[in-house]
């Protein structure tokens, strides 16, 4: 198959949305953006053997490799418009390409996401994607904007995809519905962006959890120069990570990877709207799935937990 079959048989999606001038097939996409709005993008790598594990079947790389940009675009508030793909494969693989577009399609037509245009070229697996959104003007989450007070919330549980990757990699064992659940939170993360919608509204900054709590919670404070105390006891624990021995579910929830969840402050003035709009989300879902857990203090990148102990940013170093 040659490579200009290949993009048309697995990369050109049909009717392209109004914005999209030019999408995959000339020497460059031209795109439309409104006056009133800011263009965000976003770049992530993927590379077989480090961020996925070889074995890792093509339609979740496919889901993935969008999804952790989307969540990047979730964390700015952003609404997804576009994406580009440079593809490097070892060889040309029908039954892999199907998997890896029909994960990447399905997720891209979730929430709007058309692809554009990208590079197909031949090495060891490799796949990047560069998303766009867009963003009214100077509407934008970043991580800059936390003050003292400020109430911080998180989407979700933590640590899943952590112990997920752990059952891959080691005889680690579990529960079989428990491991399912592990696994598929590390395959299929799902970006928040429905929950960003809701949250750009009320928030004053935001991060989305990729590198574990801790550290991602560290972004924060530093880029907005402020400290946090943390209530352990508030941070949500899956029921799959509630069976594991609690030193390992805690670690998992501090300090592993790959969650993808939104952490957000909002401040004083915004909270009772917020709790207001959280609670009316029609069958409870809402209320259940945004946890407060802690506030913004003023000693600059510390973080304390509700006992007062310091909690590190390098790595949970308590259990
Ligand atoms: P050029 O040689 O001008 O860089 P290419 O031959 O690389 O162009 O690509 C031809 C067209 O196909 C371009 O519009 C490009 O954006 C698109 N394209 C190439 N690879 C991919 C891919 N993996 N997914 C989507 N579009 C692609
Ligand atoms: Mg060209």
């Amino acid at each position: 198959m040659h490579e200009f079959d290949l993009i048309k048989e697995y990369f050109t999606w049909g009717n392209s949305p109004t914005d999209v001038i030019k999408g995959v097939g000339d020497d460059a996409a031209i795109l439309e953006i409104l006056p009133h709005q800011q263009l965000v993008t976003s770049i992530d790598t993927f590379i077989s053997g480090v961020h996925f594990p070889e074995n890792t079947p093509s339609e979740a790389i496919g889901h993935k490799a969008l999804a952790v940009n989307l969540s990047d675009l979730a964390a700015m508030g952003a609404t997804p418009r576009w994406f580009t793909l440079a593809l490097t494969l070892p060889d040309i693989n029908p039954e892999w390409l199907t998997g890896f577009s029909l994960g990447l399609k399905t997720l891209a037509q979730e929430y709007n996401c058309f692809l554009v245009g990208g590079d197909t070229t031949r090495g060891s697996l490799s796949v990047t994607i560069q998303v766009m959104g867009v963003v009214d003007k100077g509407k934008a989450l970043m991580r800059s904007g936390a003050k003292v007070g400020d109430s911080l919330y998180l989407t979700g549980t933590l640590g899943d995809a952590a112990i997920g990757l752990k059952t891959i990699q080691t005889d680690f064992s579990m529960q079989k519905e428990h491991r399912d659940h592990c696994q598929q939170h590390l395959n299929k993360p799902i970006p928040r962006l429905k929950e960003s919608t809701i949250i750009r509204q009320f928030a004053s900054s935001c991060i989305d959890i990729s590198d574990g709590f801790l550290q991602d919670l560290g972004h924060i404070l530093k880029a907005s120069n402020v400290g946090a105390q943390i209530t352990l006891a508030n941070l949500p624990l899956s029921t799959a990570l509630k069976t594991l021995p609690r030193k390992i579910a805690i670690n998992a929830m501090l300090s592993g990877g790959d969650d993808y969840e939104l952490l957000f402050t909002v401040p004083q003035k915004n909270k009772e709207l917020f709790e207001k709009y959280i609670k009316k989300g029609g069958d409870g879902y809402y209320k259940e799935y945004y946890k407060e857990i802690g506030v913004i203090t003023h000693q600059a990148g510390s973080i304390i937990d509700g006992t007062g102990k310091k909690l590190s940013l390098t790595g949970f170093k308590h259990f």
